[in-house]
């Protein structure tokens, strides 16, 4: 298997005012490609690799052999963390469902949610993502951060919301107000795929 670019699931401008047509055109199609091109390129001789799905390789990553393990981390994780975030954006989506339940009841509401989600998004120093995930035993829904492009999935954890901080994702139309684009964030939260992916977790 060689992995593959997804389409991106909507057009480059769905998203303005809040995320810019010409950011996701080149997040997507320079970025994220850039990832998979890499990715596929450090597995050339690594056909037992290559047969695994990316989640696989993320989430084994550290029994990957040394010489291409940074390469999988950084770009197999590229590839994985871009494939999860397009779906989770979409303008003019209500905040309901179980995953929204689940989170007032963790966090003490929605409100409560976002400023410690944010806050997560904005202590992570550098290049990185901020993320809801679930504890698979215990089912408790937690925020962390990841640094470069580094998945929770690694750590035991279920993704099931994340954001993008690398400058890449927001730096043409916020330069270094990180802040600023975060709060624009929230406001084009795909709540439907958050619930999707919640629903794994059961
Ligand atoms: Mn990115």
């Amino acid at each position: 298997m060689v992995y593959e670019l997804p389409k991106l699931p909507y057009e480059y401008d769905a998203l303005e005012p809040y995320i810019d047509s010409k950011t996701m055109e080149i997040h997507h199609d320079k970025h994220h490609a850039g990832y998979v091109k890499k990715l596929n390129a450090a597995l050339e001789k690594h056909q037992e690799l290559q047969d695994k799905p990316v989640e696989e390789l993320i989430k084994n990553v550290n029994s990957v052999s040394d010489e291409v393990k940074s390469a999988v981390r950084n770009n197999g994780g590229g590839h994985l963390n871009h494939s999860f975030f397009w779906p989770l954006l979409k303008k003019d989506v209500k905040p309901e469902g179980e995953v929204v339940n689940a989170i007032k009841k963790n966090f003490g509401g929605l409100e409560q949610f976002k400023e410690q989600f944010k806050n997560a998004a904005l202590g992570q120093f550098g290049s990185g993502w901020a993320w809801l995930v679930a504890d698979p035993a215990s089912k408790k829904l937690e925020i962390v951060s990841t640094p470069n492009q580094e998945n929770p999935l690694t750590n035991g954890k279920i993704p099931i919301l994340c954001v993008d901080v690398w400058e890449h994702a927001y730096y043409l139309k916020y330069q270094n107000k990180r802040d600023e684009y975060l709060d624009n964030f929230f406001k084009v939260i795909n709540w439907q795929q958050v619930n999707e992916n919640f629903s794994k977790v059961q």
